[in-house]
């Protein structure tokens, strides 16, 4: 049977897809409906239809399914940066786990996973370290901050993310509450005009230090003074910042970094390192559970103090450090250039001198450095984005023949790909463990072990 669109139907949701919707089937159609989970019966209007499949609105769940649960923020369905607040924390962790064996078997054509169990999060709320919020005016033309309507630009108000830190509503407060009496203008993206863009909150987890970067469609804000004094208030304040973007984009920083007070980064620590980290660079987002993440890393990586190892898409030098202590030699490569500035700070505030680190592109410095300076690995440790790795990367990995290669990555789809490259190459996929850094939403991060295959 074949449905038309606008049509109500009833169904069972019976799985969950990759973005974490619901899935069920009515009369053999498979109908995907966002926000139903795993166990409800809903009734769905049909908003597409397709021959043997199509997209449905939930409109009302008929009978909830056990694992769904009241989501704690009111705008989870809006807001969309929560794909699975509606179930519970335990089935979002399997869901993950789900995930990850699914890609391993269908992208990669992996049988027989060495699975070890997700790590799941101890408090899956309040962990972001990093939030950056829009500013604009509402129909009625307050000034009002939050996140963007699902796909859109409209503005809702919310100044408590559940995903957020609680101290982002103290900044929140004070800095609209600073636009409103100087008559500060937020910016308005279809006339290019007003000054107050996004803003910008980083906070060291184990340091507490704050960092707010008012990202400004100008150079300098007004009435500066009292802004960075009322700031100050807050406790751990330790950098306020302004980003200036003059450009007519949706990108939502510019380049140049403009100093208010205190210095241009704040500190933070995972595991016995500390880290500086300026407003424009790369830094995991969830620091209680990246230090569970490159403890793995670590521990597949099995240094015993005289290996030579890689750390590719290194960030700051986070993971480069981390091995540091327990390798011989570790070199780092990363395409931007601030970030490796940080990274070589951080070697040098936590006296580490066995590093070196590289700006470029990893598929770029990794062979010239192999073919023209030979150099050797015993153990690479890759983190890439979600694309993940460049053929000519995994190329010259396999020309390197390291003993391992860790593979960190934060999208399944990609790791499974590239994995299977390198299993067909001489290496045999041996550790899976995947680490929830992101409770709530349907992203997943795994660390994955490969050894050399004996010659
Ligand atoms: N390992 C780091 C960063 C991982 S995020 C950490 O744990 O914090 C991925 C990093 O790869 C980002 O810093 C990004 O800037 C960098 N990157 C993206 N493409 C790259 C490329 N082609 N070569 C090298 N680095 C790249």
């Amino acid at each position: 049977m074949e449905y038309r669109k606008n049509e109500m139907v009833t169904l069972k949701i019976e799985d969950c897809g990759v973005d974490g919707e619901g899935i069920g089937k009515a009369d053999g159609f498979t109908i995907f409906v966002k926000d139903a989970v795993i166990g409800d019966v809903v009734t769905a209007k049909i908003m597409k239809a397709r021959k043997n499949y199509g997209y449905g609105r939930l409109m009302e769940v008929l009978t909830p399914s056990p694992d769904r649960v009241e989501p704690a923020c009111a705008f989870a369905r809006q807001c969309g940066g929560c794909q699975l607040q509606a179930l519970s924390y335990e089935k979002q962790l399997a869901f993950k786990e789900k995930k990850v064996r699914g890609h391993l078997e269908h992208i990669g054509g992996f049988t027989d996973l060495p699975m070890e169990p997700i790590i799941g999060m101890e408090q899956p709320w309040h962990y972001r370290n990093k939030a950056q919020f829009p500013v604009g005016r509402n129909r009625e033309g307050r000034i009002v901050t939050g996140f963007y309507a699902g796909r859109t630009h409209s503005i809702i108000e919310n100044r408590d993310c559940v995903l957020g830190m609680p101290v982002n509503r103290e900044v929140l407060d004070r800095v609209i509450s600073h636009m409103e009496k100087y008559g500060i203008e937020p910016y308005d993206e279809m006339t290019g005009k007003g000054l107050v863009r996004h803003i910008l909150i980083r906070y060291g987890y184990y340091t507490g230090e704050v960092m707010v970067c008012l990202v400004v469609n100008g150079n300098q804000i007004p009435e500066e003074k009292q802004l960075i004094a009322s700031l100050r208030e807050i406790p751990g304040m330790t950098s306020i910042m302004l980003n200036i973007n003059r450009k007519r984009t949706n990108v939502i920083l510019g380049e140049h970094i403009c100093r208010l007070w205190g210095p241009p980064y704040i500190t933070d620590r995972i595991g016995n390192l500390r880290y500086q980290i300026s407003p424009l660079s790369f830094y995991q987002v969830n620091s209680f559970q990246t230090q569970k993440l490159y403890e793995k890393a670590l521990e597949y990586a099995d240094l015993t103090g005289e290996e030579t190892v890689w750390d590719l898409y290194c960030g700051i030098g986070t993971i480069s450090l981390f091995l540091a202590q327990k390798a011989k030699f570790v070199r780092g490569v990363e395409i931007i250039p601030a970030a490796i500035e940080n990274a070589r700070d951080n070697a040098k505030l936590n006296g580490i001198s066995n590093v070196e680190f590289f700006v470029g592109k990893a598929e770029e410095v990794l062979p010239e450095e192999y073919e023209k300076n030979g150099v050797y690995a015993d153990v690479i440790v890759v983190d890439p984005p979600r694309k993940g790795c460049d053929q000519q990367l995994l190329e010259t990995m396999v020309l390197m023949k390291p003993q391992r290669i860790v593979y960190v990555s934060c999208d399944s789809a990609t790791l499974a790909r590239d994995l299977r490259y390198l299993c067909d190459r001489g290496y045999e996929l041996t550790r899976i463990c995947p680490v929830d850094q992101f409770a709530q939403t349907v992203h997943v991060e795994c660390v994955t072990l490969l050894q050399k295959n004996v010659d």
